[in-house]
């Protein structure tokens, strides 16, 4: 039976600390889902557009890559892991802040759905990205792409 992990994230924008966490977990399964959560309520038509050019950037990381799939969901990542045949859900943590909420979600997500939650530990020298701190420097007018694979 094939091992498949669903990487799950808002990826906005997708980092080098992403990339690492991906590229990592690349021996531990067959295959990678990047799934790229959003809400579906508050979808318009540019926010779809952006969505789906979200989407494409990351297939454009990990082009060339055959275990590697990027997709967008909306809902819960365990009913998007289920119908996808996803056992694992892949997630990095940065510090104890991460740990914290991700040993929450982790919880609820085995108890509702059994799907197991696979902790990687950021790299000591990408721990300090993040995408919000990328948005922020990005809004302000600064050079963004050394976080950007
Ligand atoms: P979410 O909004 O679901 O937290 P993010 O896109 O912010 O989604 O992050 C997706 C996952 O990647 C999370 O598990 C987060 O902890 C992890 N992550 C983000 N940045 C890094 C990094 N620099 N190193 C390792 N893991 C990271």
């Amino acid at each position: 039976m094939d091992r498949i992990a669903v990487f799950p994230g808002s990826f906005n924008p997708f980092t080098i600390g992403h990339r690492s966490i991906v590229e990592r977990a690349l021996p531990l399964f067959d295959r990678i889902i990047i799934a790229l959560g959003f809400n579906e309520s508050k979808s318009s038509a540019t926010g779809m557009a952006e969505r789906d050019r979200r989407v494409e950037v990351i297939r454009n990381v990990f082009i060339g890559e055959p275990k590697i799939e990027v997709e967008s969901y909306s809902g819960l990542t365990v009913d998007f892991a289920r119908s996808h045949g996803a056992s694992f859900i892949l997630r990095g943590v940065r510090d104890v802040s991460d740990f914290e909420a991700e040993r929450k979600l982790a919880d609820i997500n085995r108890e509702i759905s059994g799907i197991e939650t696979v902790l990687l530990v950021a790299l000591p020298e990408l721990g300090y990205v993040s995408s919000s701190m990328v948005r922020e420097l990005g809004n302000n007018g600064y050079d963004v792409s050394p976080y950007l694979p």
